[in-house]
This record gives structure tokens, C-alpha cells and sequence, in this order.
């Protein structure tokens, strides 16, 4: 019998993080915010890590940032990885929100020796299901 094919891994969305998933498929990039402090927070939690209010509300962000740090995937090890083997070379990295955290991600429509750190990129999604668009982000254009 043949074996199953590895399926690309997807996010969960839960009860927290389907605010951010169902902006994601409008095509916006949104972040928790601390009404009490005012700081954005970032992965999706319950409560503020500055102060530990859980008094957190869902805004729009500006959708723009500087890459921190980055690496190219060339080789991918391992049969669950097989899944992106036709994506290579790709890029993933470290992204710096302007508001403020630091986003995990793709860089995307740009070849792989131009990535560079400190590159202004701008978000955009990819719709890889119904339900979970990725954002990704592109060089931003000048
Ligand atoms: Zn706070």
C-alpha cells in the first residue's frame, strides 16, 4: 500500500486566534492591542505581556516592516518537510512589525540573494485554504 503524502502543516484556529485568521482572509494584517498600556501584542494570547491586563482589542496594523534576520531553505531534511521541497530555495525570517513585534514568516516575490536585512517589506497573503490565508511579506516597492 502506498504510503500517505506528507499534507502541508496548517495553523489552528482556535476561540483566540480566529479574529486574526478571518482578517487574514479580508486580506488584513491584525494585531491584539493592550487597552490598558497600549502595547501590540504578538503571537495572540489572553492577556497583555507588559502588564498583564486582559483587556486586549484587535486593530488593524499598517502592514509594513523591516526584515531583523532571515535564512534561505535550500535542502529540506525529513519526510514532513517533503511538502515544501518544491518551494526551495524560499526564505524564511524574522520580520519587525512597525508596530512594534517581531513576525515570523516568508519573504516573497523577490529572488533569494536580494533578501537582505533591514529590506522594507509590506504584508501580503496567501490564501492556501479557504480558511487560512498566510501572510507573507514582498519587498515594498518604492
Ligand atoms: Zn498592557
Amino acid at each position: 500500500m502506498a504510503e500517505k503524502a506528507p499534507e502541508r502543516p496548517l495553523p489552528q484556529i482556535t476561540e483566540l486566534t480566529e479574529p486574526f485568521w478571518h482578517a487574514a482572509r479580508e486580506g488584513k494584517l491584525v494585531l491584539q492591542r493592550c487597552k490598558s498600556c497600549g502595547e501590540f501584542i504578538w503571537c495572540p494570547r489572553p492577556s497583555c505581556v507588559e502588564c498583564g491586563s486582559d483587556q486586549l482589542e484587535w486593530e488593524e496594523a499598517s502592514g509594513r516592516g523591516t526584515i531583523y534576520s532571515f535564512t534561505v531553505i535550500r535542502q529540506v531534511v525529513g519526510r514532513g518537510s517533503k511538502v515544501f521541497e518544491k518551494e526551495i530555495p524560499y526564505v524564511i525570517a524574522w520580520v519587525d512589525l512597525e508596530e512594534g513585534p517581531r513576525f515570523y514568516t516568508n519573504i516573497v516575490d523577490c529572488a533569494v540573494e536580494k533578501v537582505e536585512i533591514g529590506m522594507p517589506v509590506t504584508v501580503v497573503f496567501d490564501p492556501v485554504t479557504s480558511d487560512i490565508s498566510l501572510p507573507k511579506f514582498r519587498p515594498t516597492s518604492q
